[in-house]
């Protein structure tokens, strides 16, 4: 599916098969050089949706460069395969460059999971089932971005602005004159971004709520998302979200005032927006998910000094 967005900028919608985000928002300031916005999964079927789209657009695919807000494969994964050049921060590029690289990321991270009360066994299977173990591509060449970097392309003038969060180089690129913000996965509007642990910060959740007071003082009048919908107005959704972690982070120190528990144990304690009833019908990948955003939440309190942790075998708070 293809929507012009204003002139010389359109969304093409690329589907994620199996994904509960369904379709990604791929952008492209279409140009004679053109720009593409993010991409989905290194999957044929999403490969063949965004050529048919640009080709609709009039931009010839090879002449295209491709430019990442954040290193997950539904953001990256075709940008090997698209384009020789590719724009995204050092940072995140690090992290995806060891993730494909060298196989004890995974397995140092499995381990991290079940310090953290993880089920071994089934911490086990996120290592077939990740979706940037399964869907990235091998990059040929990356130009690293910086916050205040600026991008010319067709009749955009796009600065970078570096929204540490949602991943640790997340970046985001704003428009000044049009007043568009192109938001990555750092404001999405029908559904709340994933904030996890990071190796990289030790504040991942502390990093996106200063991320989203710096997005909030922009001038925008068209914030375009990675996922979904994009009919909304950027600070009232920005103070959505403070509202989201504040509930999660007080739902987290509830969960640890009767005795000490693992993030495992405190997950099952928070109220996800999820369509299963029940922890245990909740598929791997999205307890895997939940897990990960409830240490960042408990390490934000921590680093708070409302809870304590301990670092035995396993990983345990309390009050
Ligand atoms: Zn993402």
């Amino acid at each position: 599916m293809i929507e012009k967005i204003a002139e010389g900028i359109y969304r093409i919608e690329i589907p994620l098969p199996g994904n509960p985000l369904k379709a990604l928002n791929s952008y492209v300031i279409a140009d004679k050089k053109a720009l593409i916005i993010d991409t989905g999964f290194n999957l044929d079927l999403c490969y063949n949706e965004m050529i048919k789209g640009l080709k609709e657009i009039g931009v010839e695919p090879r002449k295209a460069e491709v430019f990442a807000t954040h290193l997950h494969a539904d953001h990256i994964g075709l940008a090997g395969r698209l384009a020789e050049e590719v724009y995204m921060s050092k940072i995140d590029a690090e992290i995806a460059i060891d993730s494909v690289e060298h196989p004890e990321h995974w397995t140092k991270l499995v381990e991290f999971y079940i310090r953290n009360g993880f089920p071994a066994e089934e911490a086990k299977k996120v290592l077939k089932l990740h979706p940037a173990v399964r869907y990235s591509s091998k990059i040929a060449h990356i130009n690293f971005l910086k916050d205040g970097d600026i991008l010319e392309f067709g009749n955009c003038v796009l600065e970078v602005i570096h929204t540490p969060g949602h991943t640790p180089g997340h970046l985001c690129l704003y428009e000044a004159d049009k007043k568009i913000l192109f938001s990555g996965d750092h404001i999405l509007f029908d559904i709340t971004p994933n904030i996890t642990h990071w190796d990289a910060t030790e504040d991942a959740l502390g990093d996106y709520l200063r991320s989203l007071e710096r997005i909030y003082e922009l001038e925008v009048v068209k914030t375009l998302p990675g996922h979904r919908n994009f009919y909304g107005e950027h600070r009232r959704r920005i103070e959505e979200l403070r509202e989201h972690h504040k509930r999660r982070l007080e739902e987290a120190l509830n969960a640890v005032k009767n005795g000490s528990k693992s993030a495992w144990e405190v997950a099952q304690h928070i109220t996800w927006d999820l369509k299963y009833e029940r922890w245990e019908e909740l598929p791997t990948m999205q307890k895997w998910f939940a897990v990960g955003e409830t240490i960042a939440h408990l390490d934000f309190l921590e680093r708070r000094g409302k809870i304590r942790k301990q670092e035995l075998d396993k990983i345990y708070y309390s009050a």
